[in-house]
């Protein structure tokens, strides 16, 4: 909305953003579930303090996924708590978090590779470090941001865990054009283990350096993740269990 004194307000009280700033036609918004400060859960940035922005929407329907609600476009985005009407403006967005202090931004989801236009809107840069938390179903729109990421966390999908067609030819497509990219494996009490091994192959094709987390979807699932570490450790060099930090917390 474009106010009488001539600023965008999207939904605080204050005018935020000039028209200088944004340009009539060129401002990008973003459909958002959730922006909050924290900690990071999961991979290899685990403790690292971070801006979450998590997108609404999602291509996937994952077995195991535990953020359903994000699955979907969302009418209202918490804003640090505040509920604030869909769509988010990006440059709005960059205004308010400038004074926050965090390690990086995590873009996470659903799937924010969907949002790409409000993405290359909202990522400047060298401005924030940026870490990209991806299903790596869309490898052709990741190449439009790639230099604006310095960390991917990319999962391979395995159909055995996820319940979905396989994303074998997305996945080696995404693992291609990554510099800084580590790839996350769910596994859950019906993930086969030739699934598995290809999913270790995939990642091998590319780079035996390339680092695998190895998550599990719920408790008690340590010696089957111990396991699946040994075979996968025949091919990659690096190979890691990291549990859901942030639970832990009781956070989000
Ligand atoms: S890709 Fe992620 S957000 Fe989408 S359904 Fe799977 S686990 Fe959930």
């Amino acid at each position: 909305m474009i106010t009488t004194s001539g600023c965008v307000n999207l939904c605080s009280k204050e005018p935020i953003i000039t028209i200088e700033m944004v340009g009539k036609s060129s401002v990008k918004y973003g459909n958002l579930s959730d922006i909050f400060l924290g900690i990071q859960g999961e991979g290899l940035w685990v403790g690292k303090r971070q801006l979450f922005i998590r997108f609404s929407g999602c291509n996937l329907r994952c077995k195991f996924c535990d953020t359903k609600y994000a699955q979907t476009p969302s009418r209202e985005c918490l804003f640090f708590g505040e509920r604030l009407k869909n769509p988010i403006n990006a440059l709005w967005l960059k205004e308010k978090i400038k004074d926050i202090n965090f390690h990086s931004i995590s873009l996470t989801g659903g799937e924010p590779l969907l949002q790409i236009d409000f993405l290359k809107e909202f990522l400047v840069p060298k401005e924030y470090i940026v870490y990209l938390d991806t299903n790596g179903s869309l490898p052709f729109e990741f190449e439009k941001i790639k230099d604006l990421i310095d960390l991917v966390c990319m999962d391979i999908k395995l159909p055995s865990s996820t319940r979905q067609r396989p994303l074998w030819d997305e996945h080696k497509k995404f693992l291609i054009q990554a510099k800084d990219i580590f790839v996350k494996m769910v596994i859950t009490e019906e993930t086969e283990e030739d699934d598995f091994l290809y999913g270790v192959e995939v990642v091998n094709d590319i780079s035996s350096k390339i680092p695998l987390v190895l998550q599990s979807s719920k408790k008690g699932l340590f010696d089957r993740l111990f396991y699946f570490q040994e075979k996968a450790l025949k091919k990659l060099s690096d190979v890691r269990i990291v549990p859901q930090v942030h639970k832990v917390f009781g956070i989000k």
